[in-house]
């Protein structure tokens, strides 16, 4: 089964998707953590967004991969874990210019059905239910409130000692949700066939709940 997960930029869709997976027993494929990877090794390399040549040959000399499961799963870049290094300030702010190119997206891509066409995957990302896997049994929208999604990065980024206040952080979500769903090449949008998912307001284990009733629904599963 594919569970697909798309929705803006903190809108819970990471943290639900790793509780679906854990309780559904499937693999939790975070595609934003691949975009995120091959942004930060283009900026280690000083390789610009513009440049596909280099961009095509970064893409052929890079593995990632993700191993463990549940919270604690890493992800490794060329034998590298670079989990906390993707989520830097410095990357999340160049990701939505990296993740633009076409040979970034077609090599990206064709590893996530790969690893879906193996296994029972909860795949998250922008493009999930529209382009990655349009044939998803399950696919769900998730949006929040912009301000609910500031308080979010706020608390994440704060675990991480960095501080920032909501004004700044309102409008960089502001600026990654124009730029993710104004691009010509798979932009974020919602497939007409998912279900919304409005998690202002909700809790973790409400909205993942959600997601793992109907999924046990449609495969015809009950138990706990
Ligand atoms: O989900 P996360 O915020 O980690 O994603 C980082 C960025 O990667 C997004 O803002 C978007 O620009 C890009 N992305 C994408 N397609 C995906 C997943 C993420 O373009 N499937």
């Amino acid at each position: 089964m594919v569970i697909a997960i798309d929705g803006p930029a903190g809108s819970g869709k990471s943290s639900t998707a790793r509780l679906v997976a854990s309780r559904l027993g499937i693999v939790h494929l975070d595609t934003g953590a691949m975009y995120r990877a091959v942004t930060l090794k283009c900026l280690r390399e000083g390789i610009a967004h513009t440049d596909d040549g280099a961009l095509g040959v970064l893409m052929s000399r890079t593995s990632i991969v993700f191993e463990g499961s549940g919270s604690v799963m890493r992800t490794i870049m060329n034998g590298e874990d670079v989990t906390d290094a993707i989520r830097s300030d410095e990357v999340t702010r160049h990701v939505s210019e990296y993740c633009v190119p076409a040979v970034v997206r077609n090599a990206l891509v064709e590893q996530q059905r790969l690893l879906g066409s193996r296994n029972s995957v909860v795949c998250e990302g922008r493009d999930i239910g529209t382009v990655v896997f349009p044939n998803a049994e399950l696919k769900i929208y998730m949006i929040a409130s912009v301000e609910e999604r500031a308080r979010r990065r706020q608390k994440d980024f704060a675990a991480m000692g960095i501080h920032k206040s909501l004004i700044e952080l309102r409008a960089e979500i502001e600026l990654r949700d124009r730029k993710d769903s104004t691009r010509s090449n798979s932009p974020l949008r919602k497939a007409e066939d998912a279900l919304e998912l409005d998690t202002t307001g909700l809790s973790l284990e409400e909205q993942a709940g959600i997601i793992v009733e109907r999924a046990r629904a449609l495969s015809g599963t009950n138990d706990n």
